[in-house]
């Protein structure tokens, strides 16, 4: 079973569930190893996501103790990207000895897309071009993650998700955003969230995920970004498929912010 590098828990604003009971789910699975990635997102809408970290990372010591021979729980973060903190961000991720940091962009210039108003009177394409430019922006400017998190997230929230969606019709930017990431031995995720919020493919979509090999990237890093129990693997069973249909034979799990790559 592949290990899920993408997971949230009581840690995370959007989830009430107790670490040990992802941890039962994965071991029932018959996963050998996970990593949990809960929320840190600085300056959030509200005040959300900002996570407890000591608390976090003391907790997740603490469990790997518990489940050790059992399952193998390594320590990550879900890091929320704005370009205008990645001081802020570069300092956060060196205070902790994080496993593994996911690169995410869950605002787009302060606005959440969960909520729906950024989709107010534009087209869903309008505000997927912006997305991806500032993803660009992102990633230029900070490079202390290991992969980027569910590069298409923003379709999830459209008015009419995929509709008005394609990599063709943004190509230049996503290739620019890919070519970064090889050019730095950076990841990409794949994130069976989109499956499971019916976009009928992974974030990001699988045309994404071969031009990213086509470039030369290497590095693709699991995740079903689960909230609760019922969702951990979630989907993982189409993974393989996707991952041999763009080229890969392997996939990466990071310790100490490491690649291992792992025979599909
Ligand atoms: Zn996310
Ligand atoms: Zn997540």
């Amino acid at each position: 079973m592949i290990s899920d590098y993408h997971m949230h828990s009581e840690f995370s604003t959007d989830s009430d569930t107790p670490m040990e009971l992802m941890a039962e789910r994965a071991i029932a699975l018959g996963m050998k190893r996970i990593c949990f990635t809960d929320h840190m997102d600085m300056e959030f809408p509200g005040g959300g996501f900002q996570l407890d970290t000591p608390l976090y990372m003391a907790k997740v010591r603490r469990l790997k103790k518990t489940y050790e021979g059992r399952l193998d729980i390594l320590f990550g973060v879900e890091l929320g990207m704005q370009s205008h903190l990645v001081r802020m961000q570069e300092e956060y991720v060196a205070m902790y000895p994080f496993d593994f940091v996911i690169g995410s962009m869950h605002l787009l210039h302060g606005q959440d897309p969960y909520d729906r108003k950024i989709f107010e009177g534009r087209t869903d394409a309008e505000v997927y071009e912006e997305y991806f430019l500032e993803t660009l922006e992102n990633v230029k400017r900070f490079s202390g993650f290991q992969t980027l998190g569910h590069l298409d997230y923003v379709v999830r929230y459209g008015v009419h998700q995929a509709e008005e969606y394609s990599y063709s019709r943004y190509a230049d930017i996503i290739d620019e955003i890919l070519k970064i990431l090889v050019q730095r031995g950076c990841g990409l995720e794949l994130n069976t969230g989109g499956i499971k919020y019916g976009l009928g493919f992974p974030n990001p979509h699988p045309d994404i995920l071969r031009r990213f090999r086509e470039l030369g990237g290497e590095i693709v890093t699991v995740g079903a970004d689960a909230h609760r129990p019922e969702h951990v693997g979630y989907a993982f069973e189409q993974v393989r498929e996707y991952l041999k249909n763009a080229g890969f034979a392997y996939v990466a799990e990071f310790q100490g912010r490491k690649p291992e790559f792992i025979k599909i």
